[in-house]
């Protein structure tokens, strides 16, 4: 008997890669080449067809080489900005409005004085840009106690999150730093800034992954996203994060029946047809 395979209701891009990837085609097919500072997104496939229509990544505003540069869908620092027009290049921005608001949060709590903790990856460039634009005012961090720890803690402090962590992590983070933060005097700022799109596919694989013996996830191995839905998922059932469908081992399947698809915000609907495929010529 085959096996019986369900995809998630959300797949396929999210709204803000999906956005980049078109405003990266179209300036690459007006200019016959664009370059973008950073990957524009965590997902060698996507980024290989990008390179196919003359999409070249460059490391550092240093490297770029022609007048235009897109800056991607993870945003950059005020700091990055500033360094690139000093340069006398033009500004392509493919920033995720999701991001903007994260980075215009942390902008506004500079301004009124606060401190701000970035839930978050603090190697992950969206949050590094977030901190830039705390004006160096700021941390990142998943653990409360590397900010309560430290020694005279800031008094008036924003609380924001990376836009594609899990909900209920940051709430316990942010319910730790209530505990713990709240001194004499002291002001917290917790301000939700996980994206809709991430909210909602998280829900949609946690249920698929209940009714799922096994779950794969379709996304790139350095994509947070598609790291968290793993790690969600996991929780309740057996999951596998896979890039494309020569990954698969049928191993997998010896005693399963009942198989989740699911995949990062920046796999592409074809990567996720071919998973679908294979698994159904799988018997
Ligand atoms: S995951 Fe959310 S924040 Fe990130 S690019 Fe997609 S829509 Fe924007």
């Amino acid at each position: 008997m085959g096996l019986r395979v369900e995809r998630a209701a959300a797949t396929g891009f999210c709204f803000g890669v999906k956005r980049a990837v078109d405003m990266l085609r179209r300036v690459a097919q007006k200019r016959g080449g664009v370059e973008t500072l950073g990957a524009v997104v965590h997902n060698r496939q996507v980024l290989r067809h990008l390179e196919n229509i003359g999409v070249r990544v460059v490391g550092s505003v240093a490297g770029i080489q022609g007048d235009t540069v897109a800056i991607s869908s993870h945003g950059v620092g005020p700091q990055v900005i500033e360094e690139i027009r000093a340069r006398g290049i033009d500004i392509v921005d493919t920033t995720c409005p999701f991001v903007k608001r994260a980075q215009v949060a942390a902008r506004r709590l500079a301004e009124s004085g606060f401190f701000t903790i970035v839930f978050g990856d603090v190697d992950h460039p969206e949050v590094k840009g977030i901190l830039g634009w705390a004006g160096g005012k700021g941390m990142a961090t998943q653990d409360a106690t590397a900010f309560t720890g430290i020694d005279n803690p800031q008094r008036r402090v924003g609380v924001l999150s990376q836009t594609t962590q899990i909900p209920a992590e940051f709430a316990r983070f942010a319910r730790q730093l209530i505990d713990s933060a709240l001194v004499k005097d002291s002001e917290l700022r917790i301000i939700d800034t996980i994206c809709h799109d991430i909210r909602r596919r998280q829900a949609d694989t946690l249920s698929l992954a209940e009714e799922s013996e096994l779950v794969l996830v379709v996304g790139g191995q350095t994509s947070a996203n598609s790291r968290h839905l793993v790690e969600l998922c996991s929780r309740v059932t057996e999951t596998y994060l896979i890039e494309t469908a020569d990954e698969i081992r049928s191993s997998w399947f010896r005693d399963k029946r009942r198989i989740g698809v699911t995949s990062g915000a920046s796999t592409d609907e074809q990567t996720i047809d071919e998973v679908v495929k294979k698994l159904e010529s799988l018997t």
